[in-house]
């Protein structure tokens, strides 16, 4: 199993869109996904259908109880799809994660414990640099970062960057970053692709070629409980995250990725 961690702490920036429509382009293509929902927001969980009757065993419930993963997992109306969901429960989990010894492991750890039952574990990150970003970056191999084409778009980077040093120094020597992904552009707008030049003069090859648009029916999807891919698989907005998928997987492991 390969994990893939989204994560921006700015908040707004496209983690949670890109986790499930990226997460279900995956699974179409025959890899079986895990996405954990990592936020006490819940994001991820109601824009993929699962109502609060459902989330019964939760994330929380991973990191602070000794539930196993397994357990918590939710099947998804997309085939291949699953999720661990997250009530706002989770919030609680920054301060009592402080109680554990192995506090920033504690992901990781119930990981490690989880029988390969999918190919790719995808982690929607909360907008923050708390404990639970940091449990998904020691748990990740690779990080995805999601990243606004606005004016302080690069604002904040450097210390998620920073971040991602620090872990690799001293808990994952392993995580690397997998992307930049650029979204919310908008053509009609100068500054959009002023700051799109911007961002891959500075940051080069991480970015990914592909941008997603800003598009409506990216918004209006979660509303429905579905992923955009298939609220309306022929929006703009569902083509660039086909786009983007086929990148990422051009640059993850064969083993992780249906042939
Ligand atoms: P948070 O930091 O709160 O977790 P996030 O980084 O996960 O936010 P999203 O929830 O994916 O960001 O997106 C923020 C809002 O913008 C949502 O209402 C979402 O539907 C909308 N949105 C995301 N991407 C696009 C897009 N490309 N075009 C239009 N709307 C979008
Ligand atoms: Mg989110």
């Amino acid at each position: 199993m390969i994990c893939v961690a989204v994560a921006n702490q700015k908040g707004g920036v496209g983690k949670t869109t890109s986790a499930i429509n990226l997460g279900t382009a995956l699974a179409a293509t025959g890899s079986r996904v895990l996405l954990i929902d990592l936020d006490p927001q819940g994001n991820a969980s109601t824009g993929l259908g699962i109502p609060h009757s459902a989330r019964t065993h939760t994330s929380y419930d991973v990191l602070v109880g000794d539930t196993p993963v397994q357990a918590a997992v939710v099947p998804t109306r997309v085939p291949r799809l699953d999720v661990v969901p997250a009530t706002v429960d989770l919030s609680g989990a920054e301060i009592e994660l402080v109680e554990f010894e192995q506090r920033t492991h504690r992901l990781d750890q119930a990981l490690q414990r989880t029988p390969p039952r999918w190919d790719i574990v995808l982690i929607d990150c909360p907008p923050s640099l708390g404990l639970l970003t940091i449990n998904a970056m020691v748990a990740a191999d690779r990080l995805l970062v999601p990243l606004q084409c606005e004016f302080f778009a690069l604002e904040g980077l450097s210390q998620l960057l920073s971040t991602v040093e620090r872990i690799r120094a001293r808990f994952n020597p392993g995580l690397s970053i997998l992307g930049v992904a650029l979204t919310m552009y908008d053509r009609r707008n100068r500054l959009t692709e002023q700051v799109a030049t911007d961002v891959r003069a500075v940051l080069g090859k991480v970015v990914f070629d592909t941008v997603i648009p800003r598009n409506v029916r990216l918004s209006e999807a979660p509303s429905h409980g579905l992923p955009a891919l298939v609220y309306d698989h022929r929006c703009s907005g569902s083509e660039a995250y086909i786009a983007l998928a086929r990148e990422l997987i051009a640059r993850l492991p064969a083993a992780a990725v249906a042939a």
